[in-house]
């Protein structure tokens, strides 16, 4: 609990919210929506995060302070597209917070504003971890965050009439700077069209579809489920007909199933943030990508 206070608090003062005036109080799933919401409300919001950048988002114990947390929650702000699927519904039902039902103002999913990528033609338990709403990792795009800036603007300012106008202006101000981020990250990346990667778990698709990257395997024999020495061994095998030239993981995963084909296939291990505080450059959502961008081209060859 002091743990997850104590993130709360650091963020909060990283990003210059004193918590004594803040208005709305948020419960955000993931660090990348808890850093949207502050740069969206600034100090009209406190944000309380539920899981940190070095936590699989898809697996947490809803422990109880993050059952009070919810309860005392005006808004919470998720992914969605069934990310939490194993441990939000219960959280919010535990909380027996009305306004923050699905369907509820107070209930925001970041990836409905989001156009799914791998949406499955047919779904079985048999292929892992597979999400009929299609891959919930949309927030390795940045242009999926501004998909999602604009709704949840207007859904911060509906819940707090008083501070509107604060979070329009500040709102149009991050759009702003936002597109002209991407526009920066996009010529800083263009050497990385085309380059074939690895990926541990299929995190990084919005990523691929942003940069060019062609993913030719996974570490991961179905999604969800570590890498096996078997299917290892058969990804290596692959990499003679289809080469690859670097590995990906996320901060949160684990490194041995990728150290495993670095030694062996010789490619260097990119290990991406994936999220805000996934690593230590990443201290907001511009670094984020900054250090994204920056460590996918270190790695080319
Ligand atoms: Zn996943």
């Amino acid at each position: 609990m002091n743990r997850l206070l104590s993130i709360a608090a650091a963020l909060l003062l990283a990003l210059g919210a004193p918590a004594a005036q803040a208005a709305l109080k948020v419960l955000a799933c993931e660090p990348e929506w808890a850093a949207l919401v502050q740069e969206l409300a600034g100090d009209r919001a406190t944000v309380y995060l539920a899981t940190t950048g070095l936590q699989d988002p898809h697996h947490i114990q809803a422990r109880p302070s993050l059952v009070a947390a919810a309860r005392g929650s005006e808004l919470l702000v998720c992914t969605g597209a069934e990310l939490e699927t194993g441990w939000l519904p219960l959280l919010i039902r535990q909380s027996g917070n009305n306004a923050i039902q699905p369907g509820k103002p107070g209930n925001f999913e970041a990836a409905s504003f989001v156009r799914k990528l791998e949406v499955p033609e047919r779904l079985d338990r048999a292929d892992g971890d597979v999400h009929a709403a299609g891959n919930p990792h949309v927030q390795t795009d940045p242009r999926n965050i501004l998909l999602v800036a604009e709704p949840l603007a207007r859904r911060l300012a509906a819940l707090d009439p008083s501070g509107a106008a604060v979070i329009q202006a500040r709102a149009a101000d991050f759009i702003a700077r936002w597109k002209a981020a991407i526009a920066r990250w996009e010529k800083e990346a263009a050497p990385l069209r085309g380059t074939p990667i690895v990926v541990q778990h299929k995190a990084f698709p919005y990523l691929e579809q942003w940069l060019g990257l062609v993913q030719v395997a996974a570490l991961e024999p179905k999604p969800g489920i570590e890498p096996t020495s078997s299917h290892l061994s058969a990804v290596l095998a692959g990499l003679q007909t289809r080469p690859a030239k670097m590995i990906l993981r996320a901060a949160y995963n684990d490194g041995r199933g990728a150290e495993w084909l670095a030694e062996r296939s010789k490619l260097p291990i990119v290990v991406l943030p994936f999220t805000v505080g996934g690593d230590d450059q990443a201290k907001d959502l511009f670094a984020l990508f900054d250090d994204t961008v920056q460590r996918l081209l270190r790695a080319l060859p």
